[in-house]
């Protein structure tokens, strides 16, 4: 396929997979009695798992994580030899597929357990066992009831494993809540595996790392300790063109509807990324309500107006004029720009904007 030039596109992305890998050995080395995975669901967190998972494996990593059976067929093309959880766990009649492709569904209810019991006939399984959040997995009295039941015999129980609902929050008390019911779990399946943290899990001092970890935003260098330095390195970098810049009068409107006015005589650059390449539109910025920035020429700029499905618009009024030309590039992630500050921006976290990074960037990976 032919490569397009830079200037085909607008806006390109940039996916370190050195510092992917970087990221998963500094999360395994915190757990060096326990296997590191590697949670892949959503196209690796946005980043692309034909990319990903190769590097990973490359690596060392051997056990991945996705979302749906969709996810796991790629990731098992890419390798072969890897096991692979599917975390949302069995729709109806989907059992053939797993098998097809020899992935492990976690099941998470006692109707999902009840129907790979008869259709899996013995088949490597997961299960996922509530310990609070309340949304997927077994509760308390279906554990029990597994524990005695026949249906046992008939599953191959490779993992046990529990999701926390707050380990980025050290001093939830949910956290420990979890790990205590996680224990109590866990020696009723002596026989099987288990898994408990997360990427802000390998940080948590009262969480135990048992057989198995699953970190998913720290390898894409989101911060697993919000709140202090980030000890992950960035991974993605995204970068849009500047169209045309022009200075508008005291008192002017910019954007849809006008909802910023210039103070002042402002000078503004119109970029080419908007919310169809997966940029929050939420990171609008207004008269009221603050929102996202880019760096320009290492000067931080607001966003002026709302974000449009194709443009940003940013205040580059303390940018040189060398720095902010037309065809010059901005950066919206990356330079002084992290995941948590972009996302911020827009209010919401790293992981949805990860997860949102669209397709009509031009893509490129360092590090191969
Ligand atoms: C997404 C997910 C993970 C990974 O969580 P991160 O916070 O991204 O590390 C782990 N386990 C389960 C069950 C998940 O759904």
């Amino acid at each position: 396929m032919n490569q397009p030039s830079g200037n085909e596109h607008g806006a390109h992305l940039t996916i370190d997979l050195e510092a992917l890998c970087e990221n998963w050995l500094r999360l395994a080395r915190r757990v060096p009695k326990a296997e590191c995975g590697a949670v892949v669901k959503a196209n690796a967190y946005g980043c692309g798992i034909e990319e990903v998972v190769p590097a990973l494996v490359w690596a060392g990593c051997r056990s991945f994580f996705v979302a749906h059976l969709s996810e796991a067929r790629r990731v098992r093309k890419v390798a072969p030899s890897a096991t692979i959880y599917v975390l949302n766990g069995l729709l109806p009649g989907s059992a053939p597929a797993y098998h097809a492709i020899a992935a492990r569904p976690v099941l998470g209810s006692p109707e999902e357990i009840a129907e790979w019991a008869l259709e899996g006939r013995g088949a490597e399984c997961a299960l996922h066992v509530d310990t609070g959040m309340n949304r997927l997995g077994l509760g308390h009295g279906d554990v029990e009831r597994m524990i005695d039941g026949a249906v046992r015999e008939r599953l191959d129980i490779r993992l046990v494993m529990t999701h926390f609902s707050a380990a980025e929050v050290p001093d939830d008390p949910a956290n420990l809540r979890q790990v205590m019911r996680f224990g109590q779990v866990a020696e009723m399946f002596p026989e099987a595996g288990k898994s408990l943290l997360n990427s802000s899990g390998h940080f948590l001092d009262i969480a135990p790392p048992y057989d198995l970890t699953r970190p998913g935003y720290a390898l894409y260098g989101g911060n697993p300790v919000p709140g202090q330095p980030n000890p992950m390195l960035p991974v993605v970098r995204l970068t849009a063109k500047i169209l045309q810049t022009r200075v508008v009068a005291d008192g002017e409107g910019v954007g849809y509807n006008s909802r910023w006015h210039a103070r002042g005589a402002r000078k503004l650059a119109t970029i080419c990324l908007g919310y169809a390449d997966g940029y929050p539109r939420n990171a609008s910025y207004t008269d009221v309500l603050p929102g996202g920035h880019a760096m320009v020429g290492g000067v931080l700029c607001p966003f002026a107006g709302t974000v449009s499905m194709d443009l940003i618009i940013l205040d580059v009024s303390d940018v040189p004029a060398a720095d902010c030309a037309r065809g010059a590039d901005v950066v919206l992630i990356g330079d002084g720009i992290d995941l948590e500050a972009a996302a911020a921006g827009a209010k919401t976290v790293g992981y949805e904007l990860l997860t949102s990074l669209g397709r009509r960037y031009q893509r490129s990976y360092a590090g191969r």
